[in-house]
């Protein structure tokens, strides 16, 4: 296993790795940049094949944050952690009270959070040993989980989508396809739906299916055929790289705007996309509204009005890379890079085949 020179290593500032015998806990935490503040990023417990796959995951999913907080505008670096193990199987209060150990290690330069496989009452047991945890805040409406803040980013950066391809404010009658209706997919289509639009949706589990079939009206498909749809737009909202040789040219959609993070297989699709006239909305900016909410919980200055304010300017941002692909022929993936690298000050050269998405 290489570190230094791994594909995805991009110049991180520290990869730390962590052994607890007692507990088990096996862990790595990736710090890509601080240029902007202390690195922040979820916590993620996943069976990952081997070591090797462990640590693309984390230093991918790093890299992506420095992109994501920059373009968020918030004083906030890059920075992720990964748990070796199964969580519904390894987790155990042991484990994560290792876990808030190994933060302390690093001495405030990570601050970890939610994310696939931990939850805000795990957060709390990390936060046992460790002040460098977020996303537990007690007495929120939403008990600390960032989820409802994504959805409403999506569902904010979407409009904008939809204003930018079709030059309408409202979404009345507006075909939206969901990939995926579980914490974020299912906010998004509620917010959807007061708004007017007919949903289309796919969920591996069918009860989340029957949720959204019986609450909001929605019509189900199969997890196949959500590609093919004659809709508007599609909103991914499960997994990654599913913007692909394969999916795109099944697309009839005009844009896609959704919560999932890294949805391009590769970079090159977004121009794929752009050939094919779909309007994309880079996963990382548009799916921010869960950083945001973190990030005032982790300053302990929650204002919920003050959150709500600072995740519509995903709107904006969403707009101002709009524009500026028409004006340059960029992708709009390109554009969102480079608008983040200016924020963050990306001194290198870049590897412009990598994505940044996290
Ligand atoms: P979740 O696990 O609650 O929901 C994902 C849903 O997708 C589940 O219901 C799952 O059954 C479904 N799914 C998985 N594979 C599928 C497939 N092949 N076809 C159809 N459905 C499938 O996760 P979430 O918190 O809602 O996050 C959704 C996406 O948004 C993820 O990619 C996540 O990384 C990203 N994201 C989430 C947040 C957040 O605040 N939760 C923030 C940023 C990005």
């Amino acid at each position: 296993m290489s570190v230094f020179s791994h594909p995805a290593y991009d110049n991180h500032e520290e990869v730390a790795f962590y052994h607890d015998a007692k507990s088990g806990l096996k862990a790595i935490i990736a710090v890509h940049n601080t240029n902007l503040g202390p690195s922040l990023g979820g916590c993620r417990m996943w069976p990952y094949a081997d070591d090797n796959e462990a640590l693309n995951d984390v230093l991918r999913l790093s890299r992506g944050m420095t992109y994501k907080s920059a373009m968020a505008g918030l004083k906030l670096g890059g920075g992720k952690s990964v748990i070796i193990g199964d969580p519904r199987k390894e987790k155990t209060p042991e484990l994560l009270r290792a876990m808030g150990d190994f933060l302390n290690t690093l001495g405030g330069r990570y601050i970890t959070a939610e994310d696939s496989g931990t939850s805000v009452a795990d957060m709390k047991i990390i936060g046992e040993r460790t002040e460098f945890v977020s996303g537990m805040t007690a007495g929120q409406e939403h008990g600390g989980d960032p989820s409802p803040s994504t959805a409403y980013g999506v569902f904010v950066g979407l409009k904008a989508a939809v204003a930018h391809r079709w030059g309408r404010t409202d979404l009345n009658g507006l075909k939206v396809s969901i990939q995926g209706v579980g914490n974020v997919g299912f906010r998004l289509a509620k917010l959807l739906k007061e708004a007017g639009a007919e949903l289309f949706v796919t969920d591996i589990f069918q009860d989340n299916v029957d949720r959204a079939v019986n609450e909001l009206g929605a019509t189900a498909v199969t997890a196949d055929e959500i590609f093919d749809l004659d809709v508007d737009l599609f909103a991914p909202c499960a997994l990654g790289a599913i913007l692909n040789d394969n999916t795109i040219e099944r697309l009839k959609v005009g844009a896609i705007a959704g919560a999932a993070n890294n949805q391009l297989a590769e970079e090159r699709h977004a121009a794929v996309l752009r050939e094919k006239g779909i309007l994309y909305a880079p996963d990382y900016v548009i799916n921010a509204g869960g950083i945001i909410d973190v990030y005032y919980q982790q300053l302990g200055e929650y204002n919920p009005e003050q959150v709500k304010a600072h995740i519509e300017n995903i709107g904006t941002t969403m707009q101002e890379i709009f524009q500026r692909a028409d004006e340059t022929g960029e992708t709009t993936a390109h554009v969102a890079d480079r608008i983040a690298e200016e924020r963050f000050g990306h001194q290198d050269t870049l590897n412009d085949a990598d994505s940044a998405a996290a």
